[in-house]
């Protein structure tokens, strides 16, 4: 199974999702950046997804992204959903 990036929407790809090649989640396991709750295993994913982030060459252009989408789950450029809300209210 491919894994991430390789999900995102392919359409904009043309435009500016070029950066998706460099990825570092491709081939990675995809469930590992959609944990399901706040605990136990969950937490164990999120770090998990964070630390592959911490090493992408284009984390910052996956945060752009997902920020400008509102992506609303997930982890994307190395954040949970709840620290885009934070980062998007503290840019308001
Ligand atoms: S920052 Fe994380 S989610 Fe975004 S492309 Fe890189 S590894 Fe994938």
């Amino acid at each position: 199974m491919e894994g991430r990036p390789v999900n995102l929407r392919r359409t904009d790809r043309d435009q500016d999702e070029h950066w998706t090649d460099d990825a570092a989640c491709r081939g990675s396991d995809p469930e590992i950046f959609y944990p399901v709750g706040f605990a136990g295993p969950a937490l164990q994913q999120e770090a998990a997804a964070k630390s592959i982030c911490a090493g992408c060459v284009v984390r910052s252009d996956c945060l752009t992204w997902a920020l400008r989408a509102g992506e609303p789950a997930g982890i994307w450029g190395g954040t949970t959903p709840e620290e885009r809300r934070l980062l998007r209210r503290m840019s308001a």
